[in-house]
């Protein structure tokens, strides 16, 4: 099969909107369609048929993978694996939203969440290709983040929601309450897009560069990846999504990741080498959509294990759900 391309689904699953795609195994979009996230049957039903109708034009798709918007079951063991958890996003809680793939197309199913999967796509084609063990953080509506181990995304009990950590509260900002409406003040409840509108009416581009907005989000952006690098230890951290689209912010979280790590960790990666060790990302907007990709790629590689009679348990896990009137890939 050497040098014979196959082709893959590719489906971002955004609250405000679905990415989805036709590529290859090389990283490449052959066919890309963006459509709105409504409600769940007619959103699926139109991704389902951007599969159908545009995979036809490739021959055969290898697999179909889906990173979703969470929270997310992710327990290959559970009823609920493929669910979508509660979520304010209004309708979409309890969607199978893997099991409708599995259901309408006779091929396996990749299946992780949307910062999982955009850790997966800069390791393998991005910012983190020369390293085994990163942290992907989108910072915007939410904050959210990705971590990937020996190549691996981490599952555990579900999945990191590393958004919800407590930070220490910066000087200039004790009077402000935070918007996360399950924790209040935790870091997405303070230095989340919405967070930042809350506390100054305004978005970070609309702000000048001596509003001390800036101090304060890299301060708590700084403490994030500090808490990350004694925690996870990662070997680069991967910054982006909406409010790190202000390329002035990286060079002012940097200094607050040495600061809060205290001197402690003598690595030079922190010590000299910070500017290359939190970074932006690659990738840029199709992260999300080439993660979907790589997973359906690894469903493939899971699959084929599987039929080899060895017992694995793979990062992407698939979905076998026979059904009858399912369409070919
Ligand atoms: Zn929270």
């Amino acid at each position: 099969m050497a040098g014979v391309s196959r082709f893959f689904g590719a489906v971002e699953a955004g609250g405000t909107k679905f990415v989805v795609a036709i590529g290859n195994d090389r990283g490449e979009i052959l066919a890309q369609e963006r459509f709105p996230t409504a409600d769940p049957t007619s959103t699926l039903a139109a991704v389902h048929a951007f599969l159908r109708q545009r995979g036809q034009a490739f021959g055969a798709l290898a697999a179909i993978g889906v990173a979703s918007f969470g929270p997310v079951e992710l327990d290959r063991t559970s009823a609920r694996y493929g669910f979508i958890g509660q979520t304010p996003k209004a309708g979409w809680s309890g969607t199978d939203i893997a099991g409708s793939f599995a259901g309408e197309f006779a091929c396996p199913v990749g299946f992780d969440t949307d910062v999982n999967a955009a850790a997966l796509a800069e390791h393998r084609w991005g910012a983190a290709r020369d390293v085994k063990n990163l942290v992907y953080l989108t910072i915007g509506t939410g904050i959210g983040g990705g971590v990937v181990v020996d190549g691996a995304p981490i599952h555990g009990l579900m999945h990191p929601e590393i958004g919800h950590i407590y930070p220490r509260r910066h000087p200039l900002d004790l009077g402000f309450d935070g918007v996360c409406p399950f924790h209040g003040d935790c870091l997405e409840g303070v230095a989340s897009g919405p967070a930042i509108l809350a506390r100054t009416g305004a978005s970070l581009q609309q702000l000048d560069a001596t509003h001390p907005q800036w101090e304060i989000e890299a301060d708590y952006l700084g403490q994030l990846c500090a808490q990350l690098v004694v925690t996870v230890s990662p070997q680069r951290i991967v910054m982006g999504g909406g409010v790190m689209s202000q390329a002035r912010l990286l060079p002012l979280i940097r200094p607050r990741v040495r600061h809060w790590l205290g001197g402690y960790i003598d690595r030079s990666e922190i010590l000299t080498g910070v500017d290359r060790y939190v970074i932006a990302p690659e990738l840029g907007d199709h992260a999300g959509v080439l993660g979907a990709l790589v997973l359906a790629m690894d469903a493939v590689a899971a699959a084929a294990t599987s039929v080899s009679g060895r017992n694995v348990e793979s990062s992407a896990g698939s979905v076998p759900r026979p059904h009858s009137s399912r369409s070919p890939c």
